[in-house]
């Protein structure tokens, strides 16, 4: 028996998802007296796979091979299961990601595991039962889903867990499953980015703001901010459906959900529809002339006042506190 983590790279690097992941999963391992090992696919310097073990990894297992060079779900989804059932995991721990979403249900199929997607904390273990905390109708309530089967695979939401730093270094080892043609179906000829700035579901600080600044002209008081901060920006569902700012940057229930550290809301309501994307941010800042705006409910720090006046002067005092 032992626990499992999937360590996503983007363009061979690891970012803090995958050590909030691994922390996690290391405290599963040591409530259930047990270890943990990594399973890390594609091209990956041994120093940071290594450097897994800081975290709690005591082995990784690195797959390397040319039909898995583009990230295609069956296929990482089959060699997850393989690593799985070589070291005899019981718990399979993957991140909330883009792709963490696309495998976890893969993976746990193929495993005839039961599946917690969208934790939040923790599980508590009671037995061979697993207790977990979960995000549920698109952030809008929490679950608490009991795994009971043998097997079992979570994902965790990214900044819901804070990293632990163990200290260590993990062994590296290579693993070559076989992966069926079936599996490699789907070919990725090319990858084009959109964009060269930090994307909305990896971002830290999200600077993000609605129907409120009347127009796209005005959006450089925005940009200017999340600029200052190192933020990415998103909007209202309003704003991108009038063209103002790309679909892309949509949040909520029918855009993208957001989970950074920090969600500056610039002019929005706070629409339940709005929040279902953004609830689960670990810091919420309003700015809203209206003291009644919904908003203000669920923001950690609220600012009455306009935006015209708010934002420019918040941007000058994060310049200047940067020097
Ligand atoms: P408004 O509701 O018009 O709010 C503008 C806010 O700006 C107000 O609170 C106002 O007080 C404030 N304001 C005005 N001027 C200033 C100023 N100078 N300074 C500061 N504050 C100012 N919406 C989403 O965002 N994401 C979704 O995914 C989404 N999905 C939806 C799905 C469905 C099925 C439906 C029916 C709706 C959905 N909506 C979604 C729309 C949602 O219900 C709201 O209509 C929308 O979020 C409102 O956008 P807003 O807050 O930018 O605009």
């Amino acid at each position: 028996m032992s626990v499992l983590v999937y360590a996503e790279n983007t363009d061979g690097k690891f970012k803090k998802p995958v050590y909030e992941v691994v922390s996690y999963a290391k405290a599963i391992a040591d409530s259930l007296n047990t270890s943990l090992a990594a399973v890390s696919i594609g091209d990956v310097d041994e120093a940071d796979l290594a450097a897994l073990g800081s975290y709690g990894a005591s082995t990784v297992l690195h797959v390397t091979s040319e039909q898995l060079r583009q990230f295609v779900n069956q296929a990482y989804a089959s060699v997850i299961a393989a690593a799985a059932d070589k070291l005899s995991a019981d718990v399979v721990v993957i991140s909330n990601s883009f792709s963490g979403k696309g495998l976890a249900p893969r993976v746990a199929a193929k495993l005839n595991a039961g599946l917690a997607d969208g934790a939040v904390e923790l599980p508590q273990v009671d037995g061979g039962k697993l207790t977990v905390k979960k995000t549920a109708f698109s952030g809008k309530a929490f679950a608490i889903t009991e795994l009971t089967s043998a097997k079992k695979v979570i994902t965790l939401n990214p900044n819901a867990f804070e990293l632990r730093e163990t200290g260590g270094s993990a062994q590296v080892e290579a693993f070559q499953p076989t992966v069926a043609q079936g599996d490699l179906a789907t070919v990725i000829e090319d990858i084009v980015r959109t964009t060269d700035k930090v994307t909305l579901p990896d971002a830290e600080i999200v600077v993000s703001a609605g129907r409120g600044l009347k127009g796209p002209e005005n959006w450089h008081i925005v940009e200017e901010l999340a600029e200052a901060l190192g933020a990415a920006l998103a909007c209202s569902k309003p704003v991108s459906d009038a063209g103002w700012r790309p679909h892309s940057e949509h949040v909520g229930q029918t855009g993208i959900a957001v989970s950074p550290n920090l969600y500056i809301a610039i002019g929005i309501s706070g629409a339940i529809q709005h929040l279902a994307g953004v609830s689960s941010s670990k810091t919420i800042v309003v700015i809203n002339k209206d003291p009644e705006a919904p908003f203000f409910k669920v923001a950690d720090y609220g600012i009455v006042g306009d935006a015209f006046e708010v934002v420019p002067k918040l941007t000058a005092a994060i310049k200047a506190r940067k020097g």
